[in-house]
């Protein structure tokens, strides 16, 4: 492909954030190509990526607004969702309200919508599908340093002597990624990778040591791994005293739930030699880093592992160094922009937890009306809130809850019963489209327009090559002009998303917000044609440069400047397995399917990979049920039940089973498995515990 005449833009699926080259070709094909010049990729792709191509026809799109079932028209659609937002939060408050968007949507549309809910219409209950996937990786970050940042970047991993990857299968789900990894292990051999993830999946053929630890173990494997260096003298206690504290209470902590090897291998069901191997690797290996995704994150105790990672890396002082530190990897493309924001409901907006001064400051920098003073509902909250009649009015945007959420029978049952349902989609057709009052065409990727930041801080523009479809608008657009309808227009008169970039750019250096993590008022003052050109940024961009690193010399964002260690006590999963529901389910990604497959099942080289949904299970747990390799399963739950076909696997843990994300109730088997899983959620972050649900299986 040429260079000079493709559009750079960015992919849309994971945190990765790969740079893509897309153009049409004469027939009026798009043709996609990774970026050789995008520091995310170098030119990469993985299948999803690669296949972008097919997933950008028009077939099943939602072309114009709907209101009630019916047609209707832009003026409509507005006026319609403008107005019975005005009469719910007449008669009960601005409270009523709700809007739950996603890691999918560009910043430029997640900053209108957390400006115009919680500055001008008055809600806290602004939240995203991020909440289920790197929720507790923020609470970490604050709980460590004071902020939410991510302290090293991509190249650390290719560097680093020690490379460990904890819940993550970054083969599938973050494949550019495990290809730079393995790349990097194949040119340094003596490079070492432990794989910390109850299940053998593809990410362990670059493994030297895989620990398949028994589900909802971490704490106890990163606590001995603490208790472990301190006793064998591997404390940095230079780095401790000047730059941290709290590591002697947590170093205590450790010790008395995890106090040596045999006790860490008992709790986890690992070999000792095998967890003695892993703790002598990473006190002998000074660059290491940590890399850890949703294993860690969607636990009921997610918020601790991720503490537990970031005390060891903080007790060793390796942090913020070439080759080392812990790493966050988000799932989705624009969950950091989303955090950048403060599309989350615990925080208020760009980067800034909720304050009095921190109110008084936003307030005056958006001339807000009504901005709210504190937290609202995390996602299953939220939509829990909606089942008991709290919140009356929710705007989704951009993600298929009735799908993606935990207990997804009831929280269909609950929007259902919701007085109004707005939906901005690009697609017709979905399981939360089904129950829309409302439904607004949105714009997909090839026709928007904004930026997407990835998980080393990175930011990117996704830029269009495709004309709209039919009557499909932007979102912020769509969200201005309900605001103007609101009566908020003067806050709203957006022309472009450059307009709206450089004000998010602004509120990051609005009165000294510099001294925080999230910094890029440096592009406050971009003019158009350096937006439209803006090459990919890393913040926080500082006297004009782009940060690839934090904290090697401290600098944390707490007020004493110090990093905190936190004293943890271990605690198991809430549900416990017992003689009905006996198996534990994890539920993650397949290689080549999107999240509830909108984009790409319209690709058959991607669905061909995986056709259905399937059960992966041991061959012991399976013939102990009489069940066959590709029998016919029933999966159920106190919570509800899914169908999958019976993968045998002896990587599978016995006791446990997987069961992908993907599938919903439109394809022939029944697989939505979010029906199955418990609602559980961590307490710090909110944060869904995907990964344990007691579970019975059965033949059909
Ligand atoms: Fe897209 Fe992620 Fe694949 Fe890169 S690794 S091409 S961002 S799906």
């Amino acid at each position: 492909m040429e260079e000079q005449t493709a559009i750079k833009t960015t992919c849309p699926y994971c945190g990765v954030g790969c740079g893509v080259l897309a153009m049409l070709d004469e027939e009026g094909a798009a043709q996609i190509a990774g970026d050789p010049q995008h520091p995310a990729n170098f030119g990469r792709l993985c299948s999803k990526g690669a296949a972008l191509g097919e997933t950008v026809d028009l077939e099943g799109r939602l072309l114009h607004p709907m209101v009630d079932g019916e047609r209707a028209s832009w003026e409509q659609a507005l006026d319609t969702v403008a107005g019975r937002l005005r009469s719910i939060i007449d008669q009960h408050g601005p409270e009523a309200v709700a809007f739950y968007g996603s890691g999918q949507m560009l910043t430029e549309d997640y900053y209108v919508s957390n400006k115009l809910f919680k500055g001008f219409i008055g809600t806290p209950h602004v939240d995203t599908n991020s909440r289920l996937c790197m929720a507790s990786a923020v609470v970490g970050h604050k709980r460590a340093f004071g902020s939410d940042t991510v302290p090293g970047n991509y190249a650390d991993l290719e560097s680093a002597d020690l490379l460990i990857i904890a819940g993550a299968n970054l083969a599938w789900c973050h494949p550019v990624l495990y290809q730079r990894v393995k790349a990097a292990k194949a040119e340094r051999p003596d490079m070492r990778v432990v794989v910390i993830d109850p299940r053998r999946t593809d990410t362990c053929e670059i493994a030297d040591l895989h620990l398949p630890l028994a589900p909802g173990t971490d704490v106890w494997l990163w606590n001995g791994l603490l208790s472990y260096l301190a006793v064998e003298g591997h404390t940095d206690y230079a780095f401790l005293e000047a730059h941290t504290e709290g590591f002697g209470a947590a170093i205590e902590a450790a010790r008395a739930s995890a106090p040596n090897v045999p006790a860490v291998a008992g709790q986890c069901d690992l070999p000792e030699a095998d967890v003695l191997a892993f703790f002598r690797w990473f006190a002998a290996t000074e660059r290491t880093v940590s890399l850890y995704s949703q294993g860690v994150n969607q636990s009921s105790t997610g918020s601790d592992k991720v503490s537990s990672i970031i005390n060891c890396h903080l007790l060793t002082g390796r942090i913020g160094r070439s080759g080392m530190g812990p790493f966050s990897i988000t799932g989705q493309p624009n969950a950091m922009g989303g955090r950048e924001v403060g599309g989350l409901a615990n925080q208020l907006a760009a980067h800034m937890d909720y304050s009095a001064e921190t109110v008084d400051r936003v307030r005056r920098f958006w001339q807000a009306p009504n901005l709210v003073s504190g937290p609202g509902n995390k996602a299953v909250d939220l939509f829990q809130a909606i089942e008991r009649g709290e919140i009356r009015a929710v705007w989704i945007m951009a993600t298929n809850p009735m799908v993606s959420l935990p207990d997804a029978d009831r929280m269909r049952r609950a929007l259902a019963g919701c007085e109004l349902v707005v939906v901005s989609e690009a697609m017709a057709c979905t399981d939360t489209t089904a129950v829309a009052d409302v439904l607004l065409p949105a714009m997909a990727w090839g026709e928007k327009d904004g930026t997407v930041t990835n998980s080393e801080r990175r930011i990117s523009r996704q830029r269009p090559f495709l004309p709209p479809p039919g009557e499909a608008q932007p979102d912020w657009w769509a969200l201005c002009k309900v605001a103007l309808r609101l009566g908020f227009g003067d806050g709203f008169a957006y022309e472009k998303p450059a307009e709206i970039f450089r004000e998010h750019a602004a509120l990051s250096g609005f009165e000294n917000n510099g001294s925080r993590d999230f910094d890029i008022s440096a592009l406050a003052n971009l003019h158009d044609a350096g937006y439209e050109a803006m090459a990919p940024r890393q913040w926080p961009i500082r006297d004009g440069r782009d940060t690839g690193r934090l904290f090697a010399d401290g600098g944390f964002f707490t007020e004493s400047g110090k990093a905190r260690l936190i004293p943890l006590t271990p605690r198991p999963p809430v549900n416990a397995p017992d003689t009905d529901y006996s198996l534990v389910l994890n539920t993650g990604r397949v290689r080549d399917h999107w999240h509830t497959m909108t984009r790409t099942g319209k690709s058959p080289r991607l669905s061909a990979h995986e056709v259905t949904p399937f059960l992966q299970m041991h061959p012991d747990d399976a013939a102990r049920l009489d069940l066959g390799d590709g029998a016919l399963a029933r999966v159920h739950s106190h919570w509800g039940e899914a169908l999958a076909r019976v993968r045998l696997d002896d990587g599978q843990r016995p006791g446990s089973v997987f069961m992908p994300m993907h599938w919903n109730d439109q394809y022939a088997l029944r697989g939505r498995v979010d029906a199955v899983v418990n609602p559980v959620t961590d307490p710090d972050s909110g944060e869904p515990e995907f990964k344990h649900t007691p579970v019975a299986v059965s033949p059909v």
